[in-house]
């Protein structure tokens, strides 16, 4: 049980699973994967405590896959997750892994989606179903989503379903599937109403904790600039300008209306940026988040509750330009950046006053956070020629 295990065959993967993860390039199981797969797989259930970026999902799609029958176009395993980007998000991997596994089909149903299309989506059926939980609840209500074949069910970022007033729903669903289920809950944290669910609706289930700091900081750099003789918006646009291997940055501030702000200042001044909160509707956040993949877009400002789980590798930069409310909001800020074994930089602007909470950091992630100082004038003026020569260059060279 304690032996390391360094490669998916070595979990006993099926084949097909093996191919897609060379295809995506994962080298290694996660410690997460590697503890979580052999018992999702010999169909135990799973408490599983983790921060994000340490790899939860495919923790769980690789052993659902692994066990679905593809000749019964029944659901047989559902996701639930807080968030429609979170629900499309996991659809999207199990699609992946799942891409030398011909005719396996994944569906994802979440609020503000058409019922119609939902519903015609249901009736042609699919092996896998993820989707938030207020809305999986409607469709078995309707009976639109039937769920005797199911055998898996799991909870993803159980702790944000719970934040965010799901709690109700998912204990009404956990009530309304067959009780022969396995059942695994994924959780950032493990506060007594997450613990009550898994003692009434779980059995005897394997507990898995993996610490914090060391999958999800460990290949970001972390950095500081004491706020002060400045003002921070001129302190931002002077470090975006002089930072290298700059791509694509998520902005934090504490509030909705600080998103709106921001982002318009940053467009003032020439950047490609936009909020994201949770006043949008779901379509404009997923277009935003859509942008950013995508290029078009190089700087969002949000809110935590609305980046929460979002997956876009380009992103080289978390600046968190308003001090986050706690350690555990701080670490899931930077693990927008860093993703899948990139590089990434997290920048944190702190007050005098807020020294305190730089240290509680420090603590929780065990790591050292370097002070920075701000880029002069002429660092900045510096750095316009060089880009400037290198455009020129480039242009001469084609
Ligand atoms: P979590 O749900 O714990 O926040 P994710 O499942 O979203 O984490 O994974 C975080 C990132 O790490 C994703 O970009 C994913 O593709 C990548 N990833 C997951 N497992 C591996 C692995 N074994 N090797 C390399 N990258 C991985
Ligand atoms: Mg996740």
């Amino acid at each position: 049980m304690t032996d390391t295990i360094d490669s998916f065959a070595a979990l006993k993967l099926p084949s097909a699973l093996l191919s897609a993860l060379t295809d995506v390039g994962y080298e290694t199981p996660s410690p997460i994967q590697a503890a979580c797969i052999p018992v999702l797989l010999a169909g135990n259930d799973l408490l599983g405590e983790a921060q994000t970026g340490t790899g939860k999902t495919a923790a769980f799609a690789l052993p659902v896959l692994a066990r679905l029958n593809l000749a019964l176009k029944k659901p047989q395993a559902l996701v639930l997750a807080p968030t429609r980007e979170l629900a499309i998000q996991v659809a999207e991997a199990f699609q992946k892994y799942a891409k030398h596994m011909p005719g396996f089909h994944v569906l994802p149903v979440y609020g503000g989606q058409s019922m119609v299309i939902q519903l015609r989506a249901l009736s042609r059926g699919a092996h896998v179903i993820v989707g938030t939980p207020g809305r999986v609840m409607d469709h078995l209500e309707r009976k639109s989503l039937n769920l005797d074949a199911l055998q898996t069910l799991i909870l993803d970022e159980a702790d944000e379903m719970l934040r965010m007033g799901f709690i109700d729903d998912v204990e009404w669903i956990l009530g309304n599937t067959p009780a022969t289920r396995q059942t695994a809950l994924f959780s950032a944290t493990m506060p007594e109403p997450i613990r009550r669910i898994t003692k009434r609706y779980q059995r005897d289930p394997q507990q898995i904790k993996i610490k914090a700091a060391t999958a999800t900081v460990s290949t970001i750099r972390q950095r500081y600039w004491q706020v002060r003789g400045a003002d921070k918006l001129d302190a931002l646009t002077r470090m975006l300008e002089v930072e290298e291997d700059f791509d694509a940055a998520i902005i934090f501030v504490r509030t909705k209306l600080a998103t709106v702000d921001l982002a318009e200042k940053l467009e003032a001044r020439g950047m490609e940026a936009a909020a994201l909160n949770g006043d949008m509707t779901q379509g404009l956040r997923e277009q935003v988040i859509e942008r950013l993949k995508n290029g078009s877009l190089d700087i969002v400002v949000a809110t935590d509750v609305a980046a929460r789980g979002i997956d876009v590798p380009r992103v080289s930069h978390v600046i968190n330009y308003d001090v986050p409310y706690d350690t555990e909001a701080y670490i899931h800020r930077i693990g927008r950046t860093g993703r899948a074994g990139r590089a990434g930089s997290a920048i944190l602007f702190v007050a005098p006053r807020e020294m305190r909470m730089l240290k509680a950091i420090e603590g929780a992630t065990r790591q050292k956070i370097e002070p920075i100082s701000l880029p002069t004038a002429g660092e900045v003026a510096e750095r316009r020629v060089a880009q400037f020569q290198e455009q020129i260059l480039e242009v001469l060279g084609n």
